[in-house]
């Protein structure tokens, strides 16, 4: 803002609290606030349009006629003051009749005044009226002026709200005719479908007052509310939200450069210097960004607007003390959760009832967020570009994951063509369910195992509804996630138990905690605080368990002790080389030996096993292999290592296939190394899920596949249809000379005997 806008809208916001505070009526109020404006701004018109049912309407006016007030209507979108309104920008004409959208009213005797600027009062980021002035001279408005009346338009939202002047509705009304329906496309993460309102997972921040009592108190605000904000970038690296995000450092760096962003700063304290509180002087400077932007075609700058958006969200929230996320507000009606990424435990921290989709701007299929949405049953989209500029908080939305998008503020008939849909997918997945008790068995009468992976009490329940034939990964570090503090050992016995109970003759595999990578415990931090540059491949898994093995320690006993009278499967994940396997079975050992001499009830018996997503085990397989009772492919991690392409970046997302010789390949090695040693071979990752993955793994000779509970009645399906010795012939010809498109050709070869893969 400019030193003459500063004062002139500090002179206006002056005028209004005077204004504000008096004790007159709201109409009164409204008159006086037309004449101080057009008074201070040396214009001989000044008008205020407000919303009422769904129409602009002149509330007050100085130097229009006084007949016109509470007579001149107009639509959203009509005249100048309802483009406004609708495109919720800022009009700066010499002539206004010039303008193709301009409408002469009669009544308001407006013909002999040329030039006009009009600016939107907005409440919400919706526009509840626009505020304008004109004069006689054919003249364009400086920028001082557009400024102040901008300024004054903020100001002039809360004093129409409070006193009454519009409603909130009328607002929400004007909504629908602003913003018609909108399709986003992403990348299906997890497929399915959902309805409902839109929930920012880092709700706006609701600014409740605007004009400031005292002026430095609302700079010193500022100044440490952006100490915080740099401190909390500084930070930001070693957090689980940026974690999980692979462009990282490219956001950081231009978080960093914003947030110590002189010119930013200091259009803040010009803001408040005009009158403003903290909150809407940051408010003000970010509408005036968003309406420079708005005018700029260019991706980049798009993408950076919404760092900027990020930040000055970031510098609000703390400002106002409003930090919660929108899990700690509650979820009030079926919502879909709008984010640029989550963790894990974040998203765990909502409530499963209410939550029935997730949009991401970010996000990757193998990422821990993804699969624990898959594991609660709840749709993914990710990678939606531009997502939090077009949704907005209580839009209603309907995705469709299946199909890789999105309806905002879908129409009636759109509504109506997905409920169709919806109710299809329904009864495909009755149809599914039906299979519940069908025991997967292929045409040439070979019996699969296939089960589920879990690692929720709520999990349990899939258990019988899928009729899986167990849970082949339990992943024990939920527990730790969705708690606040370490989860102690008789708690851990208790799931345990639960779990097993609940399993009843069907067997359960507990996986010891792999903690770490993008499963990060505000509990438990690496001993020098640091964070990690690559935390995939960093402290994570067996080797914090290792280091820490007080925590392996506790774990080993509940285990046991929840394991008395059965056979307990034990697995260890990230094992690299099989002195580790040793070193994870000797506290194991350990905590037998004590429960044996407390005469304590034992497991029947117990087999131990590991994960294989580290290539370098596989080198050394037949070591291990006479040590282990079975072994699960992790492929989710495997690939990432395989192909050097971290899991959570979404850059990487759809560049390495699963379906790829180098993969297949490997896994083919991995399997005959254990030809003539009695180890069971499984494999627990994301790709057993997917229907033509699983074909692939079933013709590598895999025959016990854990997946998450979804898939557990296409894969049954898909099992009953293949004729194992023939799609083990054709892996071995695909596997010797590979074709150009591996998937290609296994897809082709599916549909050839009228297996249709999803
Ligand atoms: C894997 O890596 O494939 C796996 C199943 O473990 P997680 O996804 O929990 O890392
Ligand atoms: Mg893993």
């Amino acid at each position: 803002m400019t030193s003459g806008a500063v004062a002139a809208a500090r002179n206006i916001l002056t005028r209004l609290h005077e204004v504000m505070a008096s004790r007159s009526h709201a109409q009164a109020k409204l008159n006086t606030v037309a004449e101080v404006i057009g008074e201070c701004l040396n214009s001989e018109v000044c008008s205020v349009y407000l919303l009422r049912e769904g129409m602009l309407e002149l509330f007050a006016t100085r130097g229009l006629a006084q007949e016109a007030v509470h007579v001149t209507r107009m639509a959203v979108g009509e005249g100048l003051v309802g483009t406004i309104a609708d495109q919720i920008e800022t009009l700066n004409l010499a002539e206004a009749a010039a303008h193709p959208d301009f409408s002469y009213r009669p009544e308001t005797g407006e013909d002999k005044f040329h030039s006009f600027a009009g600016v939107p009062i907005v409440r919400r980021e919706r526009a509840v009226g626009v505020l304008c002035v004109q004069h006689v001279d054919p003249r364009r408005y400086e920028e001082v002026e557009i400024e102040a009346l901008q300024t004054v338009a903020m100001v002039l939202s809360e004093l129409i709200v409070n006193a009454g002047l519009i409603d909130e509705e009328g607002a929400g009304a004007l909504d629908a005719a602003q913003t018609g329906p909108e399709q986003l496309r992403g990348l299906t993460l997890v497929k399915g479908l959902a309805s409902g309102v839109a929930v920012f997972h880092q709700p706006r921040v609701r600014i409740e007052h605007i004009v400031a009592e005292d002026t430095e108190a609302e700079r010193q605000r500022v100044i440490l509310a952006f100490d915080k904000m740099r401190e909390q970038i500084d930070r930001m690296a070693s957090q689980a939200e940026f974690g999980v995000g692979g462009e990282q450092e490219e956001v950081l760096e231009t978080y960093r450069m914003f947030a110590y962003d002189e010119g930013w700063t200091r259009r803040i304290n010009e803001a408040i210097d005009s009158g403003l509180t903290a909150e809407a002087a940051i408010e003000r400077v970010q509408q005036r960004t968003r309406m420079r932007m708005r005018q700029i075609d260019d991706p980049l700058l798009a993408d950076r607007m919404h760092d900027l958006e990020d930040l000055a969200n970031r510098l609000l929230r703390i400002v106002s003390g409003q930090l919660g996320t929108a899990a700690s507000l509650g979820l009030r009606a079926d919502a879909i959760l709008i984010a640029r990424n989550l963790g894990p435990a974040e998203l765990l921290e909502y409530d499963r009832r209410r939550l029935k989709g997730v949009i991401l701007e970010e996000g990757s299929l193998t990422s821990h967020v993804v699969i624990v949405a898959r594991a609660m049953g709840i749709p993914v989209l990710g990678r939606v570009r531009g997502l939090r500029g077009v949704v907005r908080e209580g839009d209603q939305l309907l995705l469709d994951a299946d199909q890789a998008t999105a309806m905002v503020r879908p129409s009636a008939g759109v509504v109506e063509a997905f409920e169709a849909r919806f109710a299809k997918s329904r009864e495909r997945q009755a149809a599914y369910a039906a299979l519940r008790d069908v025991k997967p068995v292929s045409r040439d009468g070979q019996r699969v195992m296939v089960k589920i992976n879990a690692g929720l009490r709520d999990d349990l329940a899939n258990l019988s509804l899928t009729g899986a034939d167990g849970i082949g990964l339990f992943r024990t570090e939920f527990q730790f996630l969705v708690s606040a503090t370490l989860p102690q050992r008789e708690r851990q016995t208790r799931l345990y138990r639960d779990v097993m109970d609940a399993a009843g003759d069907k067997p359960v595999v507990f996986r010891t905690v792999d903690i770490g990578g993008d499963k990060t415990l505000p509990y438990l931090r690496h001993d020098d605080g640091e964070g990690e540059e690559n935390p995939a491949m960093g402290w994570r898994a067996l080797r914090v368990a290792l280091e820490r093995d007080g925590l392996l320690k506790a774990q080993a006993r509940a285990l046991l002790e929840a394991g008395a009278g059965r056979t307990l499967h034990v697995m260890f994940p990230m094992v690299a080389e099989p002195w580790e396997f040793d070193a994870a079975k000797a506290v194991f050992d350990g905590q037998l030996a004590y429960l044996k001499q407390q005469k304590k009830l034992l497991p029947e018996a117990i087999r131990y096993g590991v994960m294989l997503e580290v290539p370098a085990l596989a080198e050394q397989l037949d070591l291990l292999a006479p040590k282990i009772s079975f072994l699960s492919i992790g492929t989710n991690d495997l690939t990432q290592f395989l192909f050097a392409a971290d899991r959570s970046n979404p850059k990487l997302a759809e560049r390495y296939d699963w379906l790829s010789p180098a993969i297949l390949r490997f896994l083919r090695r991995v399997v005959r190394s254990l030809d003539g040693f009695n180890v069971d071979i499984s494999v627990c990752g994301e790709m057993g899920g997917r229907q033509l993955e699983a074909l692939a793994l079933l013709g590598l000779g895999i025959r016990t596949m854990s997946i998450t509970p979804a898939s557990v009645g296409p894969v049954k399906e898909l099992v009953g249809k293949v004729d194992l010795g023939e799609i083990g012939a054709a892996m071995e010809g695909w596997l010797t000379s590979p074709p150009a498109d591996l998937r290609a050709a296994i897809t082709k070869w599916a549909a050839g005997r009228g297996i249709h893969t999803d």
